[in-house]
């Protein structure tokens, strides 16, 4: 029997899929196109496909499945693109479809059930409070760690906290869930997305703190961009790399090439460039320089939009290549605990001596 599919998201943007000219000026930009090399596999490519399957003309087949979930949601191609096509968000409406129709890679629908199941993706039965081992208090800042560092690189939460307690703030760890970002990126239907961005909203309110400060450039993301979308939120919302680049740091001397990656989330995604370079920059004796593709231009390290669980071999070699193209430096320095992990696989797999660190990692070290 023929599988074509409904396709209820990917018709309202029936438009958009026409203005792409197939000039192909995507592929020069592309992670994903880099690391498959078939047009299926880039910007012009899925907006075939998606057109494809808007107009049954296409089955949505494992292949298809296949090239729609290699999209990192970058977004190098929307800033590389002539027609200023919304490729992102032409891909995220035709996994949407693609799921309300029943097709959905294993690996996500397991981390979809987990987020339904335990409020975080790695199926943890702990709270993040109990994960991090912190006490409830009120404050007057809320610190939304995010499940990666809550749970997996537990080193970034816990720098970012003692970078707090240095600074004398008063914070609290907000008792989180997931912020939504994994299932919306996947396609996940957005009513039951909007009913973690409550949870996480009711959370937070309850507690009377005026601003939150986010380690993960994907929750940031979400709270500044998707959640005003669905909910108020009534706080201000910051990048830790926002926060820290105000403060008055006493940092000691570091000896060494340091360079930075910007997180497709923080960079591309909200617009924040300046503010991790600026906390680099208060790091006295460093030789920072940047890499040939940085700020608006800057590599995705291959871990986003569901590419890590779905395809963690593409991912890697995806992250190695960001990593060679930082060989010159001693501390590769990002600011998203999805980026270390995954940079991090890079680095084992290139067998590379430079040292991967988030921006708090490396801002708690040279504090003493
Ligand atoms: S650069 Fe834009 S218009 Fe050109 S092929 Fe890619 S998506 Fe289409
Ligand atoms: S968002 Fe990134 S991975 Fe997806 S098509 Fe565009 S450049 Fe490729």
């Amino acid at each position: 029997m023929a599988d074509y599919i409904e396709a209820e998201h990917l018709r309202h943007v029936r438009k958009e899929l026409l203005t792409c000219t197939y000039c192909g000026f995507c592929k020069s930009v592309c992670p994903a196109f880099d690391d498959v090399g078939w047009d299926p596999s880039v910007a012009r490519g899925r907006m075939v496909l998606s057109y494809g399957l808007l107009n049954k003309e296409l089955e949505a087949d494992d292949s298809v499945l296949e090239y729609l979930y290699q999209c990192t949601t970058c977004k190098d191609c929307e800033r590389r693109c002539p027609s200023k096509v919304q490729v992102v968000d032409v891909v995220e409406r035709a996994r949407r479809d693609l799921v309300a129709n029943g097709r959905m890679l294993p690996k996500h629908r397991a981390i979809v059930e987990n987020v339904l199941r335990t409020g975080n993706p790695y199926g943890e039965k702990r709270s993040v409070r109990e994960a991090l081992g912190v006490e409830d208090k009120g404050a007057e800042v809320g610190y939304f760690a995010g499940c990666t560092a809550s749970y997996r690189t537990q080193s970034i939460a816990r720098a970012t906290m003692s970078v707090m307690d240095k600074l004398d703030m008063d914070y609290a760890l907000v008792d989180e869930v997931c912020c939504g970002s994994v299932l919306q990126r996947v396609g996940w239907d957005e009513g039951e997305v909007a009913d973690l961005f409550r949870r996480n909203i009711d959370a937070i309110a309850d507690r009377g703190v005026s601003e939150v400060v986010f380690s993960c450039s994907g929750c940031y993301r979400m709270f500044k961009e998707e959640y005003p979308r669905f909910v108020k939120v009534p706080f201000k919302v910051r990048h830790v790399s926002e926060m820290l680049a105000e403060k008055d740091l006493d940092l000691r001397p570091l000896k060494g090439k340091v360079t930075y990656h910007d997180p497709c989330h923080l960079g591309r995604h909200c617009g924040v460039y300046d503010p991790p370079r600026q906390v680099i920059g208060k790091v006295p004796g460093i030789e920072f320089r940047e890499m040939a593709r940085s700020r608006e231009t800057a590599r995705c390290c291959g871990g986003g939009g569901g590419v890590r669980s779905a395809y963690p071999e593409m991912s890697a070699r995806i992250a190695a290549k960001r990593v060679d193209e930082a060989a010159f430096a001693d501390y590769l320095v990002t600011a998203c605990p999805f980026c270390v992990n995954n940079l991090g696989l890079g680095k084992e797999r290139q067998g590379a001596k430079l040292e991967v660190l988030d921006l708090t990692e490396l801002v708690d070290r040279q504090m003493g």
